[in-house]
């Protein structure tokens, strides 16, 4: 299947919600694609394509990004890093604290979870404002390892993220809005 093929099954299956969860959020829901085995099959091959010979595993950014690393995971033969919620993993923690629209967030990874220099690909369904990829791509860092680059499903031109980003880091996705 080709980029543009992969596209548009995607597509096809994706949901589109509007004031979701809040009025004016447009939300771009892509479980009837993890629903629908072809589609899944070919989003997450698409996702590591462009990063192929690049990257030593892939970070799943909790809670989507898990669903899109882990089967990525399987088609590639890369390990996964849990980029979690704060306070869900057991050993010790890096933090990175960030700014949501209202209020902030949090994501954790455990320290030395993976080998020093550690090339880590960041996986996730959407980028909006950029700032939970940059949030994982801090900790990547922090911890010692390089980012290889951001891939996502779906990027929200309007929201910036990219410009946030790609600065730094190779920044990918499969549709654009
Ligand atoms: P941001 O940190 O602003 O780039 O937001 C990215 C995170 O929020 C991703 O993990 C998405 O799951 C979620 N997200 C933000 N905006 C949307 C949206 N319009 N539709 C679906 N998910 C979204």
């Amino acid at each position: 299947m080709n980029d543009a093929q992969v596209r548009e099954l995607v597509e096809s299956k994706l949901a589109t919600i509007p004031d979701f969860p809040e009025p004016g959020v447009v939300f771009r829901d892509l479980t009837p694609v993890f629903a629908d085995g072809p589609a899944f099959h070919a989003l997450s091959e698409a996702l590591t394509t462009p990063f192929a010979g690049r990257f030593d595993h892939l970070a799943g950014v909790e809670a989507r990004g898990f669903l899109l690393a882990g089967a990525a995971s399987v088609l590639c033969g890369a390990g996964v890093l849990p980029v979690r919620k704060a306070g869900k993993l057991p050993r010790a923690v890096l933090r990175e604290e960030y700014d949501l629209e209202y209020g902030s967030a949090a994501l954790e990874v455990h320290e030395g979870e993976l080998a020093p220099a550690a090339r880590v690909l960041i996986v996730d369904d959407v980028l909006a404002t950029g700032g939970t990829a940059l949030a994982a791509a801090r900790l990547i860092e922090r911890a010692g390892w390089q980012v290889a680059g951001i891939s996502v499903a779906i990027e929200l031109d309007a929201l910036g993220g990219r410009a946030r980003l790609d600065d730094r880091y190779d920044v990918r996705s499969l549709l654009q809005y």
